[in-house]
């Protein structure tokens, strides 16, 4: 990592990145810029080795001081990271020097109408405070990535954040109706509002949406809300290995289940967070599927009853659990597991890969296959559904051979992915780790294209440099 901020290329970087700040605190006040702390320097990545350096974090509290801290970077050449909830499994809120413009002061909720399904938030609000706002008044805001109480609606908005229940809702750029953004020069732009449909001009907030902070810092947005199921009733189902597993999850869509969620683990990821399972797991067990019935209680009810019927064909042990407690404790136990993974050997390179749902199998056991290659423990987990692993390997984070042997595990993951009619990244992003092999699947004209938003957006470079490109 390493850009030059171009501020006074003569004077030491120390001076610069003082003379940065001193600038930037005059706009937004002293209390709103200072130097960078450790917790600004690093994301969910970290134990990656991944780390980063900054000239200046500013905290901005408004949309306009956002808007006036992009001008004054933009103006002197100086790169600017959005910074949302810093969960992310890419590194793209790691800053390479520049300024990182984190949004947290920014959680205001500017307009609420449940009685119209609808919210207006300022991007700094955690996704779990959303849920929780839209939960208490009857409504469901769907998208639900793992780590909801750090991570931001700006962020998650950045990434197109997805989870459990994008199967069925779609990930978080589905229920996005507006935004508000800053853009280069420092200009403040809003895209759409408080409307449902919205074909005018080209789609610059679809745009926007998964940029990665790379074409716009987000400060605010318009979220679509549905009034929330009555019941939600899970349904796991235990296998004795993949292949009737993976059959188990295309009966499900065979029989026309319209499930909510459709999550499994392979035989790694249960030995890693088996042991806490509510309940206890069949010891014989080496795969699980975990879906969810939702809607009215009689639909609900019915839903999971076809559903344990659809797991039940080859399963070794079906289970539905329905008092409210259990639900929530096993959720609670799905949103551990990448933790308790990580937990195994202290570190792991996760990847976000996503396949046909009809490749998931090959995927499953093709992960096993290149972690054994690199004599690495691998496994996978993730959002069945819609074909999305995380293939995983594990590793001491302090042992650099083994982080090397797993960044090549990682390389030949994305082959896999692309051979298998997939992507290399089905929510997490590109950001820094994943720079440059876009070229994998898109053709040199798409590549182009890609080039030539960013250019149209960023026409200096300046706007979380490195993140998100396609070529290196
Ligand atoms: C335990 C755990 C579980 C997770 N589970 C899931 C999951 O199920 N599904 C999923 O998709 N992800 C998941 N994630 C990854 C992560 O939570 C998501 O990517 C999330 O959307 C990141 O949000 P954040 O606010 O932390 O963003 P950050 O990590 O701060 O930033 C992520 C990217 O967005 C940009 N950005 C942030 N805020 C803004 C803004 N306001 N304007 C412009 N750009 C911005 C940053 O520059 C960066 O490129 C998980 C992470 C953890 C640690």
């Amino acid at each position: 990592m390493g850009y030059s901020t171009g501020v006074r290329t003569s004077v030491t970087p120390a001076r610069r990145s003082a003379e940065i700040r001193a600038a930037l605190g005059r706009l937004l006040g002293p209390d709103a810029v200072g130097p960078p702390t450790a917790s600004y320097l690093t994301d969910a990545t970290e134990h990656r080795g991944v780390k980063g350096s900054a000239d200046a974090v500013a905290l901005p509290a408004s949309t306009q001081e956002v808007a006036s801290a992009v001008a004054w970077c933009y103006e002197h050449g100086v790169a600017i990271v959005p910074r949302g909830g810093g969960t992310g499994f890419a590194a793209g809120a790691v800053p390479d020097g520049g300024v990182v413009v984190s949004l947290e002061r920014m959680t205001r909720v500017r307009a609420f109408d449940p009685l119209l399904w609808r919210i207006c938030v300022e991007a700094g609000l955690s996704t779990g405070e959303v849920r929780r706002l839209a939960r208490e008044n009857g409504l469901l805001f769907p998208p639900d990535p793992g780590a909801a109480e750090q991570s931001q609606i700006g962020g998650n908005i950045a990434t197109n954040a997805g989870g459990p229940h994008a199967f069925k809702y779609g990930a978080t750029g589905a229920w996005v109706t507006g935004l508000e953004a800053v853009v280069p020069p420092g200009e403040i732009i809003e895209l759409g509002g408080a409307i449902r449909k919205d074909v005018a001009g080209y789609d610059l907030k679809g745009l926007l949406i998964g940029s990665e902070g790379t074409l716009g810092v987000i400060t605010a947005a318009w979220l679509k809300l549905l009034p929330a199921p009555e019941a939600t009733l899970p349904v796991v189902g235990f296998f004795a290995g993949a292949e009737a597993g993976c059959r188990a999850i295309e009966g499900v869509l065979g029989a026309g289940l319209a499930v909510a969620a459709l999550e499994y683990l392979d035989a790694g990821a249960l030995a890693a967070a088996g042991a806490t399972f509510p309940g206890g797991i069949p010891a014989e067990a080496a795969f699980m599927v975990l879906g969810e019935a939702d809607g009215s209680k009689a639909e609900a009810e019915g839903l999971q009853r076809e559903l344990v019927e659809a797991l039940g064909v080859d399963a070794l042990d079906v289970r539905a659990p329905e008092p409210r407690h259990e639900v929530e404790e096993l959720w609670r136990w799905r949103d551990g597991v990448s933790i308790a993974v990580e937990g195994r050997r202290g570190g792991k390179v996760s990847e976000d890969i996503v396949v046909p749902l009809d490749r998931l199998r090959e995927a499953v056991e093709e992960t096993t296959a290149i972690g054994e290659r690199h004599r690495l423990e691998a496994c996978s987990w993730g959002h069945a559904g819609d074909g999305n692993l995380h293939s995983t390997f594990l590793v001491a984070p302090d042992d650099g051979a083994q982080l090397e042997r797993a960044r090549a595990a990682a390389e030949e993951l994305f082959e896999l992915a692309v051979r298998l009619g997939g992507s290399i990244s089905g929510e997490h992003g590109i950001g820094w780790l994943k720079r440059g092999q876009l070229c994998r699947q898109w053709a040199p004209r798409a590549l182009e294209l890609h080039d030539a938003v960013k250019r149209a957006f960023d026409p200096k470079g300046l706007l979380n440099p490195g993140k998100k490109a396609a070529a290196i």
